[in-house]
């Protein structure tokens, strides 16, 4: 199944208890994709970019086999989205030092035609009438799939809830979750945010793994044991979590209940890969039997 994904492309400065980096590779959208293409291919890229877009940051994404840059909009004039964060002694907690929107503020970039046949839409973080404005041109697509954060809760929640309307599914940290509904359980404010709309939840749970809230069931799984050394650098953990869900759903051109608790686990040993460099160079390093390898020894113990 075509799958498609609009959200940020981002410049990132990331600082950790040990080590910063500055003009980082990032984005929401970029991460999905990245992780996304070790499972499924084509991956179609909807999104727009400043003049201001390092050309490095051009060949990491071109570098990465089976994207479609063909809705990447380079636009001379204006700023690219740019984000800095700050993590804390256990790296699960992070502020977000500045985010400069850029290319956000401005019209959607076009959709090619040539992607009017995708079938499962991710729309990564990004604002969310700018989501839901995505979403209303693939009226017959089979699976939309959402991630929101704490900045979009705070200034358009009601845009988000109409996008609730709209949704198949709904990626969330813990957090997001419990800023969103009060509800610090996850399972339960899980519930409550399939009353607003989605049909299923995902609460992601950064070092304690996710869940999985569907109409079959409930699934939750850990994540990967990484020591403290191996942890880099959580950004971009959460999108390429549900690049690796979503890009295996779309190979197996499943949906059931069954396929999203393997996917679960795919997500899961995808991300374990972004969390060891900064930027997209912990997926752009890794190939697929390093994957399978560490899929592998997942499955043994889960
Ligand atoms: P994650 O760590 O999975 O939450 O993703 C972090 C990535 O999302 C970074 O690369 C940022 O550039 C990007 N990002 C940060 N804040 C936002 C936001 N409000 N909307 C869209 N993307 C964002």
């Amino acid at each position: 199944m075509p799958l498609l994904v609009t959200g940020t492309i981002g410049i990132d400065t990331v600082e950790t208890p040990t080590a910063s980096a500055e003009g980082v590779s990032g984005g929401s959208c970029a991460y999905f994709a990245a992780a996304a293409a070790f499972h499924h291919n084509p991956i179609r890229i909807v999104g727009a970019v400043g003049g201001d877009w390092p050309i490095e940051h051009k060949s990491i994404l071109k570098s990465i086999k089976g994207l479609c840059l063909d809705g990447l909009e380079e636009r001379s004039k204006s700023k690219t989205f740019s984000w800095g964060g700050k993590y804390f002694d256990n790296m699960n907690q992070r502020e977000t030092l500045f985010t400069e929107l850029g290319v956000l503020e401005e019209p959607p970039p076009t959709i090619p035609e040539s992607y009017s046949d995708s079938r499962v839409i991710f729309l990564a973080n990004s604002h969310p009438s700018i989501q839901l404005d995505l979403l209303n041109n693939f009226p017959s697509r089979q699976l939309a799939v959402a991630d929101t954060m704490d900045l979009w809760i705070n200034i358009a929640n009601d845009e988000l809830h109409e996008l609730f309307k709209h949704i198949d599914g709904l990626v969330i940290n813990d957090s997001e979750a419990e800023q969103l509904t009060g509800i610090s359980n996850s399972i339960e404010a899980a519930k409550e945010l399939i009353a607003r709309g989605p049909s299923f939840v995902i609460v992601k749970l950064g070092e304690h793994g996710s869940i999985l809230v569907h109409p079959d069931g409930e699934y939750q799984i850990p994540a990967v044991a990484l020591s403290p050394e191996q942890v880099v650098d959580p950004t971009g953990a959460g999108d390429s979590f549900a690049g690796g869900f979503l890009g295996h759903l779309a190979s197996c051109d499943e949906v059931t209940f069954d396929a999203m608790k393997k996917a679960m686990k795919w997500g899961t040993i995808t991300a374990s890969f972004t969390l060891q460099s900064f930027g997209l160079d912990g997926l752009v390093s890794a190939n697929k039997e390093q994957m399978q390898e560490r899929m592998t020894s997942f499955e043994q113990k889960f």
